[in-house]
């Protein structure tokens, strides 16, 4: 049964995903009590939970009223996304309303340009400034990219014609798969730390040397090489190499790959397009059956030469590179909780007293509101030319 709606509460409501593929859902049932403490009334799409198997009587078990898509739209005062609501969203909101999903703003531009002349306030979680320890539990990006490298883990085992641990069995034995995990990152340390539990032989490679400690705390092996100096940049993020280093570091790997049985690619530089670490000779290199998942791979290319998001090539040598693409979207249910308890700790930090107060000089909020009263704020976005987007996936 919905609750009774306090006085003075914000209205935050939640749609049904359209991007397709998409199976997750922004705000969970279990999120809806923390919300009603928090002065915040949850409208739900009907069916909005349904992919990722949180069913309307859950939501409305847990106190959140279940509405059409209409109703949503025009009773909300927050719309709550995964990603960017559709045109057929965004077109109908209103001056006043706000906007929450991780909305790529340096990716596209215009849209928070069309969400500013609405009079829209957008905030992004993909801004989020990860490293203010008062914003970890609202870290989007960091929740699902821990998703992400369990699943292409996962991914790469089922497609992987052999075992992952040493099994001695009556019937013989098995050696161990041997895993390269390239960036050690989020997602690419839970990649590292998920193949360890399944009993492969790990290796990580990062181009920022402090990684180190951390690959061999999930149990994994460091790979060094040679030629490459640090490619530490700034804020814990990798810089961008020269051409020559990543010609360097391109050959070296090519040399090394080889031996692996499975590589897991996970490689961002922020505002750039992923670098490409495994070249086509690399792949030429790997023995048939090997298993190659870039979770780098976009439309703005990946980690390894000739992987395609979303698609699964084979090559003539018998690799199979598995283009990531959207990997969350395939584990909904854990993605959808760690998201919406993002939410709502963004929430928590934004809703006073029943109303969304903005502070722009607020150092998290500076980060993630984008437009606000008929503004772009965000400097990086406000400075960046209409109908362009750079080179990167961010
Ligand atoms: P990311 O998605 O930007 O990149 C993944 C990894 O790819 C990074 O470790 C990066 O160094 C590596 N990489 C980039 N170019 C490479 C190349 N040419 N060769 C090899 N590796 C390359 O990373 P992320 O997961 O978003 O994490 C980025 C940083 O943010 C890390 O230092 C992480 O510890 C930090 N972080 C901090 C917090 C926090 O303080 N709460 C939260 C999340 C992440």
């Amino acid at each position: 049964m919905s609750q009774p709606i306090p006085e003075k509460a914000v209205t935050v409501c939640v749609l049904r995903e359209t991007a397709p593929g998409e199976q997750r859902v922004a705000l969970v049932p279990e999120s809806v009590p923390v919300l009603a403490r928090a002065q915040a009334h949850v409208l739900v799409e009907s069916g909005a939970g349904a992919a990722a198997w949180f069913p309307d009587s859950a939501y409305k078990r847990a106190g959140a009223e279940v509405v059409s898509r209409d109703e949503a739209i025009r009773r909300a005062g927050i719309v709550v996304g995964i990603g960017t609501p559709g045109q057929e969203t965004t077109t109908r909101l209103r001056a006043g309303q706000a906007v929450i999903g991780m909305l790529r703003p340096l990716v596209q531009p215009d849209l928070a340009r069309q969400l500013a002349v609405a009079g829209v306030t957008a905030i992004s979680l993909d801004g989020l400034p990860r490293t203010v320890s008062r914003a970890q539990s609202m870290d989007a990006l960091t929740s699902q990219a821990n998703v992400a490298g369990y699943k292409a883990v996962l991914l790469a085992a089922d497609r992987f014609g052999r075992f992952f641990p040493m099994l001695i069995t009556a019937a013989g034995t098995s050696r161990p798969a041997n895993v390269l995990v390239l960036g050690a990152g989020v997602a690419g340390l839970q990649a590292m730390g998920t193949a360890r539990r399944l009993g492969a032989v790990v290796t990580g490679y990062d181009i920022r040397p402090e990684t180190r400690d951390q690959v061999e705390s999930v149990g994994a092996r460091f790979l060094m090489l040679e030629s490459v100096a640090s490619g530490a940049g700034e804020g814990g993020y990798a810089r961008a190499l020269t051409a020559a280093e990543q010609a360097a570091q391109q050959a070296e790997l090519a040399a090394r790959i080889a031996r692996f049985d499975v590589v897991i690619t996970t490689a961002q530089v922020p505002g750039r397009r992923p670098p490409v670490l495994v070249t086509a000779e690399a792949v030429k290199g790997m023995q048939p059956g090997a298993v190659l998942v870039d979770l780098a791979a976009s439309r703005l290319g990946g980690n390894i030469e000739g992987s395609v998001a979303d698609q699964t090539v084979l090559t003539e040598n018998g690799a199979l590179i598995i283009g990531a693409g959207n990997l969350p979207a395939q584990m909904p249910t854990a993605a959808s909780a760690a998201y919406s308890h993002n939410v709502v700790a963004l929430l928590a930090e934004l809703v006073r007293d029943g109303t969304l107060t903005i502070d722009p000089a607020d150092e998290i909020q500076a980060g993630v509101v984008v437009t606000h009263q008929g503004k772009v704020l965000h400097p990086a976005v406000a400075a960046l030319p209409a109908a362009t987007a750079p080179g990167g996936i961010r």
